[in-house]
């Protein structure tokens, strides 16, 4: 293989002509390597609109973009664009083969930049690539838009509205999932009504009818927007299983501690140690503990009528048929409210509140488990980022490792330029 530097790079970056690398400069001090790219004079430059090629017309100022390393050198390339004058569109900046516009980097080592961010912190991209945090989140805050534009404009049929707490208990997000897809769509600061109004105001009436089913939380901002925009929402609104469940499960913990706490005063330390006894399903009870679980449960105590209502709240959702489903919560709800345990009476209305969303699960079969998954992806992302530096970073890394988006660059697949005779 004989080949100059020039010719080697050329090949090796991909150039074709009329463009061409004209200088390659190393400096061995600083283990870097620029390399120029130009192009022939006698050229013809592609419109971006229009697709038609025109004379040149001026060129852009020279853009610098950084490339893969070359072995272990930084390697950046160098490239002035030029600029076409569309009798239709007007003088246009063309995209350069190399890399975007308005990025700094390459389409290559972007895109390396992303699949690292795909698995590592965004610190860990920033030292692992040699960026500074800024410039290695910008290349996330691209390839964020980038997804995001390419997304099809579509309302899922099936979507989970779930809230999302990100500084210690204080701070909300609002997240939309699409159930199918296993993505999240939206994701906008606080949990009120406005927050998710502004989900469903992206879309037509027509396209809002396409809604089938909104699992979500018993949480009336999300049920007024809910009902504000999705067409018929009444019978598409199920309450999430897990999230009715958690109510009684809070029950069945308050029903224990005071009970505890009134224990212990006669000196009686019987429910010491065992609040996940009470609140694990049965079959999810430690074999190690199963026998001391036993033994309680043949005491005359107040948490174990708690805990058996919560058991059998969770058979309601066997059921295959709306109106059985409600005959036996008719049922469960004597029981629990003549229980003369008070936040088990008092969890018991406010599912009673909310029953017409909860039986709409026997027809729409969803919840937010995949909300949980997507919860736990989230958690990973939080991990990650190790505190972000705004709400607005928060979202974007949502979007970047949970949104399904496309986010690599793509270099144009048409030639840019072509030569004057053809
Ligand atoms: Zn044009």
């Amino acid at each position: 293989m004989f080949m100059d530097e020039k010719a080697f790079f050329t090949r090796i970056l991909g150039i074709k002509l009329p463009w061409f690398v004209n200088q390659v400069i190393m400096d061995e001090a600083a283990q870097r390597i620029d390399i120029y790219v130009d192009h022939e004079r006698d050229i013809r430059v592609r419109c971006p609109e229009c697709d038609t090629f025109y004379g040149m017309y001026d060129h852009a100022p020279e853009r610098v973009y950084r490339h893969l390393n070359t072995c272990q050198m930084e390697t950046y390339i160098h490239v002035r664009p030029p600029r076409v004058n569309c009798p239709v569109h007007g003088v246009k900046q063309i995209d350069s083969e190399v890399g975007e516009n308005g990025s700094d980097m390459t389409y290559a080592f972007e895109s390396l930049i992303i699949r690292v961010a795909q698995e590592c912190s965004i610190e860990a991209t920033a030292r692992l690539c040699g960026l500074s945090w800024d410039r290695g989140w910008n290349a996330l805050e691209r390839a964020v838009d980038r997804g995001r534009a390419r997304k099809e404009h579509r309302i899922p049929s099936r979507i989970g509205v779930d809230e999302k707490s990100i500084a210690k208990g204080h701070k909300y997000e609002s997240l939309v999932y699409d159930i199918d897809a296993g993505t999240v769509e939206f994701v906008w600061d606080d949990r009120g009504q406005e927050s998710l109004e502004r989900y469903y105001r992206q879309f037509t009436k027509e396209e809002l009818s396409g809604v089938k089913a909104v699992a979500m939380d018993m949480w009336d901002p999300y049920i007024a927007a809910t009902k504000a925009y999705v067409p018929d929402a009444g019978k598409k609104i199920v309450f999430d299983r897990f999230h009715v469940m958690k109510h009684v499960l809070a029950a069945v913990d308050e029903v224990r501690k005071s009970e505890h706490h009134e224990l212990s005063e006669s000196g009686e330390q019987t429910l010491k140690g065992t609040r996940y006894l009470w609140l694990w399903s049965v079959e999810n009870i430690p074999l190690w503990r199963r026998g001391e679980f036993e033994a309680l449960r043949a005491k005359d105590l107040q948490v174990c009528r708690a805990w058996a209502i919560k058991e059998n709240l969770r058979h309601l959702w066997d059921y295959r048929y709306e109106a059985p489903m409600r005959n036996y919560f008719k049922r469960w709800y004597f029981w629990a409210t003549h229980s003369r345990l008070q936040p088990i009476k008092k969890a018991a209305k406010t599912v009673k509140a909310h029953i017409d969303n909860v039986v709409t699960y026997a027809r729409h079969r969803i919840t937010n488990a995949l909300g949980e998954a997507i919860n736990g992806k989230i958690e990973k992302v939080k991990r990650m980022a190790c505190g972000f530096r705004n709400r607005s970073h928060y979202r974007t890394a949502i979007y970047f490792h949970c949104g399904g988006l496309d986010l690599f660059p793509k270099p144009p697949t048409n030639p840019t330029l072509c030569f004057r005779a053809t």
